[in-house]
């Protein structure tokens, strides 16, 4: 091999561990909910009063989210719906519902993919079709993102920058709400004993197990907080 292509193949070989490192610092940079390449994501309301924003991802669904919206509407509390392009396809009438009882819709995506290394168009794809179907709804804009599984590495910032939305993220996803069966006091009591001034709660209606114990989960989390003198608003009301 002659010097010269020698010396090409080591500056490209130091030119890719150069890029690898980029990436890799980028990616852990992105990990945490409160950074984003780019922009600052909303992971927590801007306020020292002793507000909190409850969000409910992954819906509409028939298990839990009717339950959820009698339970919200008799304690007069309104809250934030991340929902799914394609589960509004599926139930548009629960989604109408959401938006009908004065609760705020965001864009979850279409089908909760992750979105790590995907291209501009793919997102831009996810991000529009879910929005298109949140209008119809009759809500006048869509303004906050909620990406799937918290994942918001390299592209999508690119992408909701150019379209002027909101990076959401949060400030507590209690653990228990993820283990089966769901133990709806649990889950409340790690929301309750991590809440603070300011906390946006990952909740998920989505989901189709214990919709019974995931709704006393949401009523001791509201009515426990309220009487320590919470109040619950949307992402849009601080
Ligand atoms: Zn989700």
């Amino acid at each position: 091999m002659s010097m010269k292509i020698r010396k090409i193949l080591k500056t490209f070989g130091f030119a890719f561990a150069f890029l690898l490192i980029i990436l890799i610092a980028a990616f852990f940079y992105s990990r945490s909910w409160e950074r984003s390449l780019l922009m600052d994501p909303l992971c927590q309301l801007d306020s020292q009063e002793k507000i909190m924003a409850l969000t409910f991802d992954d819906g509409p669904s028939e298990a839990r989210t009717p339950l959820l919206l009698d339970l919200l509407d008799s304690l007069q509390v309104k809250a934030t719906f991340f929902m799914l392009g394609q589960n509004i396809e599926k139930h548009p009438d629960l989604a109408r519902q959401v938006f009908e009882q004065g609760h705020l819709i965001g864009n979850h995506s279409w089908d909760h993919p992750r979105l790590v290394l995907k291209s501009p168009t793919f997102v831009k794809d996810q991000i529009d079709r879910t929005e298109k179907l949140i209008l119809e709804l009759g809500q006048k804009e869509v303004k906050y993102f909620r990406p799937p599984f918290s994942s918001k590495y390299i592209v999508l910032p690119l992408v909701l920058s150019s379209l002027h939305k909101v990076l959401v993220t949060g400030t507590y996803d209690p653990p228990s709400e993820y283990k089966t069966p769901y133990d709806g006091p649990k889950v409340a009591a790690e929301v309750i004993a991590n809440a603070k001034p300011g906390s946006i709660v990952y909740l998920h209606d989505g989901k189709s197990s214990d919709p019974e114990a995931f709704v006393e989960s949401v009523r001791l989390i509201i009515t426990s907080l309220q009487s320590q003198g919470y109040r619950f608003v949307r992402l849009d009301e601080n």
